[in-house]
């Protein structure tokens, strides 16, 4: 697979034509070879007449792609563009979809678009994996990030992480929750209880070895502090003044950067896997 920390001429050079990003495409989708979606059959024979090779199973006729099924999915745009963003969305600057737009000479609309279903594999992945074992919350009542608009009253930043033995982070979540009564409930809740419960239910696994659930900026362990300072820079950095409303899937973006650093987890091969997995609705904006 893919080295990380290739430089851009480098990353250029070794994905120089579209046969050599079906290939990372296929070994991302099949690293154990082909496997039929239909009956697990794993023979093909290989349709070569379109822009992107059809997979025909050998046993039931079944037709697949690489795409078929991922973010990736009836795009027009050619592979290389599309491994151009994961390259610059796995660097730590990451990229905005006016840069993108530049590089990769495409229009706005599909640079945004781009960006936005590639971040939209990320959040899916991150909703797959709670924080388990030794978990540390904190609902940030002063959840202001600098240069973001102020939240709305209902709104509130919650920092959440998986500790290790040391009390050193391994998973990071930053979410903006929206406080709403769940009207599934049958009793009356106080807010205190019910933010600590929506954060819960979504984020954390159903019994955690240990939980740690503050209020206030200053409780922090000092490992999440520093990340989240980390994320919120980057974030005024990149977006500064960005609209808090559209603010979950670059604060999910971060988190899956620094994870994946925590982790020693290659970025741009986890990501090419994520987005491979990912399916996605239709999009108004066809690319
Ligand atoms: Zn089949």
């Amino acid at each position: 697979m893919f080295e990380e920390r290739l430089s851009y001429e480098e990353f250029q050079d070794r994905f120089s034509t579209e046969k050599d990003c079906m290939d990372y495409l296929y070994q991302a989708k099949w690293p154990h070879g082909f496997f039929c979606p239909e009956c697990g059959h794993s023979h093909a024979y290989v349709i070569t007449t379109r822009n992107h090779p059809l997979y025909q199973c050998a046993s039931c006729h079944h037709q697949t792609s690489l795409t078929v099924g991922t973010i990736l999915e009836s795009t027009r745009t050619d592979l290389r563009k599309w491994f151009i963003a994961f390259y610059l969305v796995s660097t730590p600057k990451s990229i905005s979809a006016m840069k993108l737009m530049d590089i990769i000479r495409v229009t706005y609309k599909t640079a945004w678009t781009i960006l936005h279903k590639i971040r939209h594999a990320i959040s899916t992945e991150d909703a797959s994996c709670p924080l388990s074992g030794s978990v540390f919350v904190n609902k940030n009542i002063h959840g202001r990030i600098r240069g973001i608009d102020s939240l709305e009253k209902l709104e509130t930043l919650y920092v959440g992480a998986s500790l290790d033995k040391e009390g050193e982070p391994k998973h990071l979540k930053i979410k903006l929750l929206n406080d709403k009564i769940d009207p599934t409930l049958t009793m009356p809740i106080g807010i205190t209880r019910l933010i600590r419960m929506n954060f819960l239910k979504e984020h954390v696994v159903p019994h955690p070895a240990y939980l740690d659930f503050e209020y206030g900026y200053k409780v922090f362990p000092k490992g999440v502090f520093k990340l989240f300072s980390e994320a919120k820079t980057w974030i005024y950095k990149t977006f500064n003044g960005l609209c808090h409303k559209r603010m979950q899937p670059y604060l999910d973006e971060v988190c899956f950067r620094i994870n994946m650093k925590l982790n020693e987890e290659p970025i741009f091969a986890n990501l090419v896997e994520l987005c491979m997995r990912t399916r996605m609705a239709p999009f108004k904006h066809s690319i």
